[in-house]
């Protein structure tokens, strides 16, 4: 026996190491990155700020004044506190950790974000994905009965999804949400809400068991690794107790100070991708032979004839999208791109146009 297999678990072994393509001289559309930087005049700002931390010391460890910050630029429900997380990655492992009782379960409809089946491996708990109809629409009644048959400690519903990049109905949500009642937690998962404008922000006063999960990620921010989820006191303080102590870095928690007090700025950056998005949306639809599904984020699904073909030829023009054909048989042929600059739409159109006729 091999010094791995006596001491890794078989689960994680049999895993494949999680793939990030090197993107170097490619028109990276894979990774609902916000194309926008900052304004000169603010980086600089932003630079002398930086300058200032003091990086021999530890961060604070409540973080009180970005939380704050977060609770009053960002909407949170006043009486309600956030969790911060290095990415809502970590919150979601971070949930993982405090749930992981034996036999707990986690639940969330597939296809879906893969680091709540990931995360709930790690943790050691079995996950239950429940598929969502050809329209990726919830199944509700397959959702209420595996709530019936599982009991799920965790459930997530990403709001808008990735990859579909819809917005569930709300209504169907909240069926989900009494249906959980008391047996767990629902985790709503609004990684894109600054391009869906919709949120369950305002419904926590209403559920004990809900959880409101955001990054600024892809609001422009994906560098600084930044998430925060907020819920009713009593279950943030449980998962409170498995965050490691500093785990948002002095620079982090600076550079998100600085930017929450100019928030316009982002909000700004989001309104142009949300029209540019209709642009994108219009000039995609018109192309004979591939499906464009609704979308409420930052990025578009669509499906092709030959997803892999499509997709090679695009990374032959040096154009790297998603390819999701394989991911789930709900996905046959789709890929899913990020929508950017308009420069960048039109380069991404021009290429998929070669490639759909090769
Ligand atoms: C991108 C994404 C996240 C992860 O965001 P980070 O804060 O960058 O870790 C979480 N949930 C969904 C649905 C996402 O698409």
């Amino acid at each position: 026996m091999t010094l791995s297999e006596k001491i890794i678990r078989p689960e994680v072994r049999a895993l494949a190491a999680y793939h990030v393509p090197d993107s170097a001289g490619f028109l990276k559309l894979d990774a609902m990155e916000n194309p926008y930087r900052l304004p000169a005049p603010l980086a600089q700002q932003l630079g002398q700020r930086l300058a200032e931390v003091a990086l021999n010391r530890y961060p604070t460890p409540t973080y009180r004044v970005l939380k704050q910050k977060i609770c009053t630029h960002l909407g949170v429900p006043p009486g309600f506190d956030v969790l911060l997380g290095n990415g809502s990655d970590e919150l979601i492992s971070m949930v993982s950790v405090a749930c992981a009782r034996p036999g707990a379960k986690v639940l969330a409809p597939v296809p879906g974000f893969v680091m709540y089946a990931m995360s709930a491996l790690f943790a050691g708990m079995e996950f239950v994905g429940v598929p969502l109809n050809p329209d990726f629409s919830l199944d509700l009644p397959a959702m209420l009965a595996a709530i019936r048959e599982h009991k799920p400690a965790v459930t997530y519903l990403a709001y808008p999804n990735n990859p579909t990049a819809n917005l569930f109905d709300a209504g169907q949500m909240l069926a989900i949400i009494e249906a959980v009642g008391n047996d767990g937690v629902v985790i709503v998962d609004e990684a894109y809400q600054p391009f869906a404008q919709a949120s369950f922000m305002d419904r926590l006063p209403a559920s004990d068991n809900l959880v409101v999960m955001r990054t600024v990620s892809k609001l422009g921010l994906a560098g600084i690794r930044l998430g925060y989820m907020a819920a009713c006191a009593p279950l943030l303080a449980e998962f409170d107790k498995v965050r490691p102590p500093y785990n948002i870095n002095v620079l982090t928690e600076a550079t998100a100070e600085f930017l929450l007090d100019h928030i316009d700025v982002l909000d700004q950056q989001a309104a142009l991708l949300r029209r540019d998005r209709a642009v994108l949306v219009a000039a995609l639809t018109a192309i004979p032979g591939l499906t464009v599904f609704p979308t409420s984020a930052n990025f578009l699904l669509i499906r092709v004839q030959d997803s892999d073909g499509v997709f090679a030829r695009l990374l032959d023009r040096k154009v790297l999208i998603k390819n999701v054909g394989k991911m789930h048989p709900l996905l046959a042929n789709c890929l899913r791109v990020t929508v950017s600059t308009p420069d960048e739409n039109q380069l991404f159109l021009d290429a998929l146009r070669a490639s759909l006729a090769p």
